[in-house]
């Protein structure tokens, strides 16, 4: 008996480390599908690779907003090649999708290379910058539109914009409040990729500045605490502030405080 069971302990041993990452933590079901996602919602997208370096084991969470509320439109830009899908979208409703398995690298996250560049020179620099969106009709009359150079173009050919005095652009008041101290993104010292080693959730939402239960219904919230939750055991992500993260946590320059916003309630997903 005593010989078998140390037969058994180091066969174990084998199997965990064929699971394991660099780091030794377990990456048992990783390449399946979340059991948690119905089988009908299992929705394969072409817009992912291999995580870098493939061994990668999950080490933060990073949720969304969609910026659009119709799910078949949605499902739809997942599902053709092109240049975007998270791996779980969670609706209204609390229906739960995926399209790219935890062990693969979706694209949700990407950050350009001017983009990471601002970062490299700390808040003060980066901060006089939004990424300019041809959709986004809001930039107040007097901004500036800067190209990849940062010298004032027109507005057709912009990459950045800039407030007309370059001053902090006060929509950065939402990073500043959740982040006292950063002067740069969320992890952005450890890995300038957050798709290399994030799992992405999008809510299926228009968001909301403020606490507003119809752009996060509770239904949402409920699915998203279970589906973080299993998230965080079977990869050993602490499930609190610091891992469970916004997309403008990691990427404020793109995204400002608007995705998922400040109306989002993070207590409802992390622990306190
Ligand atoms: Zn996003």
């Amino acid at each position: 008996m005593r010989k078998r069971r140390t037969i058994d302990r180091s066969l174990k041993t084998i199997m965990c480390k064929r699971n394991a990452g660099e780091d030794g933590r377990s990456y048992i079901h990783a390449n399946e599908w979340n059991e948690l996602v119905p089988e009908d919602n299992r929705l394969e997208s072409p817009n992912k690779n291999a995580r870098r370096p493939a061994s990668m084991i999950p080490t933060h969470i990073v949720i969304h907003i969609t910026g659009n509320d119709c799910l078949k439109e949605v499902k739809d830009i997942y599902r053709a090649r092109n240049s975007v899908s998270p791996h779980y979208l969670v609706t209204q409703t609390g229906e739960l999708f995926q399209f790219v398995k935890d062990a693969e690298r979706a694209w949700h996250s990407g950050i350009d290379l001017l983009t990471a560049n601002l970062y490299g020179w700390g808040y003060n620099n980066w901060s006089k910058y939004l990424t300019y969106f041809a959709w986004y009709k809001d930039y107040p009359e007097g901004a500036v539109y800067l190209n990849e150079e940062l010298s004032p173009v027109r507005m057709e050919q912009a990459k950045f914009v800039a407030m007309h005095d370059y001053q902090t652009w006060p929509d950065f008041s939402y990073f500043r409040r959740r982040w006292p101290r950063r002067d740069i993104p969320v992890n952005f010292n450890v890995d300038t990729d957050p798709n290399n080693y994030s799992i992405g959730i999008e809510c299926l939402s228009l968001g909301a500045k403020t606490k507003n239960k119809h752009a996060y219904s509770a239904e949402m919230y409920k699915t998203l605490r279970s589906l973080v939750k299993n998230l965080c055991k079977k990869y050993t992500i602490p499930r609190k502030k610091g891992y469970v993260v916004g997309h403008e946590d990691v990427n404020p320059v793109g995204r400002w405080g608007w995705d998922p916003n400040s109306g989002f309630n993070w207590n409802r997903i992390c622990q306190r």
